[in-house]
C-alpha cells in the first residue's frame, strides 16, 4: 500500500472504504462548537452504537409490561438470553458455540478458570505471565498462588522483553519452559498487551506450555474484536475478554469466557457451582442434586443481567454484519497509515513500540515520545484528540475500523507534530 502525507489522500481513502459508513452507526463525542472529538481509545472503552439504547429499551420495556413473565414472554426471552450471544461472540474470537460463554466480567472469569485449570502439585505450580502484564492480571495470578500456599513472588515467572527492547521475543519463552517447565502448571498470557499492542502467536505458545503439560489461558481484553485469535484452532485451553473495549458494550459490560471444547465437555472438571451451571432442564426442580451442563456454559453461576446483555447483543450485532475480516483489512490499511505518518514526522524522539509487523499487532500503536511527560497528553487533550498516557513516556493510540477515519488519523498526526 502506497500512503501519502496529505489531507486529501486521507479523504480519498475514507470515500473508497467500504466500511466508512459504520461510523454513522456510533455516537462520536462532539467539542462546544459541535466538532466530532479525534477519539483513539477503542481500546479502552468503545464508543456507544446508537441502537443500544433501543435494544436495552425493548428490555425495560419488557420489563414494565411483563414483570416476571418477561423471562419466558419477553420479545428475547431473559431465561435463554445468552444464548442470543454466543454464536456471535464465538464468531468474533473464532471459537466453536459450545466453547464460548458470556458471564460476569473479566477478573472474575479468570479467577473461575484458573479454579478449573490452574490446580497446582507439590511439584508442578508455578506460574508464567508477561512482565509487562495488565496489573489485574498479575494481581489474580499472585492471589491464585497465596491461596494455593504458594510463594507470590518467586513461584511467579516473568517472560520479559530482552535488555534493551520493548517486545517480547518468543523464544524467550521456550527458554524458560526449557530450564522450569517442569515446575510450570499455567501460563497466563495477555494475547495482544495492552502497553505494546504486540500480538503474540497463540497457536505457538499453546503448542511450546503443552509440550510441558502447562495448561495454556490467554486474556484477549486486547485482542476480542480487534484482531482474530482463532481461539479453536489455537488449541489454547482457555481464555476471557472483556467486552467494552474494541465490542463496544459500554463501560463495566460483562466479559466472554472460552474453554476448549477438548475440556467444555469434561464434567469431572473441578469448578464452582450455582443454579445457572446446573443442567438446563431440571434448574427449575430446585430439589435436585448438582448436574452440571456441557459446554461454556458449564462455568456459569448465576442468572446473569439481561441489561448488560443487550448492550452486547447491539454491538455483536454490527460484528456480525460486518465480520472480522473485513474489519481487520481496514484495520491493517488504517493503523498501516497512522505508522506511516508518525514515520513522516522524521523525529528521532518518537518511536513506535507495536510491531511494525500487520500480523503482530492489532489496531493499537504505541508510541513513545522521548523527553515528553504528562503535559503532552494534557495539550492532546485540549485538542479534543483522546489518547491514552502510559507513564513514563508513552501515548497508546488505537484506531478502531469500525468508527475511526483515515482523517481522524491524519488530523492527529498534524496536531501532534504542531505540539512537538
Ligand atoms: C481491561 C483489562 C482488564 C480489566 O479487568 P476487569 O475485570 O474487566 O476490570 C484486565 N486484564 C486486561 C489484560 C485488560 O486489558
Amino acid at each position: 500500500m502506497k500512503y501519502q502525507n496529505n489531507l486529501e489522500f486521507a479523504k480519498q481513502q475514507d470515500k473508497e472504504d467500504p466500511l466508512a459508513p459504520l461510523r454513522n452507526q456510533f455516537h462520536i463525542p462532539k467539542d462546544k462548537n459541535g466538532n466530532d472529538w479525534l477519539y483513539f481509545t477503542g481500546n479502552s472503552l468503545g464508543l456507544q452504537p446508537k441502537a443500544t439504547k433501543e435494544y436495552i429499551n425493548q428490555e425495560l420495556e419488557d420489563w414494565a409490561n411483563l414483570g416476571v413473565e418477561g423471562h419466558f414472554e419477553a420479545k428475547n426471552p431473559w431465561l435463554n438470553y445468552h444464548e442470543l450471544l454466543t454464536d456471535k461472540m464465538a464468531k468474533v474470537v473464532g471459537a466453536k458455540p459450545v466453547e464460548v460463554v458470556v458471564m460476569n466480567t473479566l477478573t472474575t472469569n479468570l479467577h473461575l478458570l484458573m479454579v478449573s485449570f490452574y490446580r497446582p502439585t507439590k511439584t508442578k505450580y508455578k506460574i508464567i505471565i508477561e512482565s509487562d502484564a495488565f496489573p489485574s492480571d498479575r494481581y489474580a495470578v499472585q492471589s491464585q498462588l497465596k491461596f494455593h500456599g504458594f510463594d507470590d513472588e518467586t513461584d511467579l515467572i516473568e517472560w520479559k522483553p530482552r535488555e534493551g527492547e520493548t517486545l517480547l521475543n518468543i523464544e524467550d519463552l521456550e527458554t524458560i519452559l526449557e530450564f522450569e517447565g517442569d515446575e510450570v502448571a499455567l501460563l497466563l498470557i495477555g494475547g495482544v498487551n495492552y502497553y505494546t499492542g504486540q500480538f503474540l502467536d497463540l497457536e505457538r505458545i499453546a503448542q511450546m506450555g503443552h509440550a510441558k503439560d502447562c495448561i495454556v489461558g490467554i486474556d484477549l481484553a486486547h485482542g476480542a474484536g480487534n484482531i482474530q485469535p482463532n481461539l479453536h484452532d489455537s488449541g489454547v485451553d482457555f481464555a476471557a475478554w472483556c467486552t467494552y473495549k474494541y465490542l463496544n458494550a459500554g463501560p463495566g459490560s460483562l466479559a466472554g469466557l472460552f474453554v476448549h471444547e477438548k475440556h467444555a465437555k469434561n464434567k469431572k472438571l473441578p469448578r464452582f457451582a450455582g443454579w445457572w451451571n446446573h443442567n438446563k432442564e431440571t434448574r427449575f426442580n430446585m430439589r435436585k442434586p448438582f448436574d452440571v451442563m456441557e459446554g461454556a456454559e458449564g462455568w456459569q453461576l448465576s442468572n446473569p443481567p439481561i441489561l448488560s446483555m443487550a448492550a452486547i447483543l447491539a454491538s455483536l450485532d454490527i460484528f456480525d454484519k460486518v465480520g472480522m475480516d473485513a474489519l481487520r483489512q481496514k484495520s491493517e490499511k488504517l493503523t498501516g497509515y497512522f505508522e506511516f505518518l508518525i514515520n513522516e514526522i522524521g523525529s528521532d524522539d518518537i518511536k513506535i513500540i507495536t510491531p511494525s509487523n500487520p500480523k503482530e499487532r492489532g489496531c493499537q500503536l504505541s508510541i513513545q515520545v522521548k523527553k515528553a511527560d504528562k503535559s503532552l497528553h494534557k495539550k492532546l487533550t485540549e485538542n479534543h484528540i483522546i489518547t491514552d498516557w502510559r507513564e513514563p513516556d508513552v501515548i497508546r493510540c488505537a484506531p478502531t475500523p469500525l468508527y475511526n477515519t483515515f482523517e481522524d488519523v491524519y488530523r492527529m498526526v498534524s496536531i501532534l507534530k504542531g505540539l512537538l
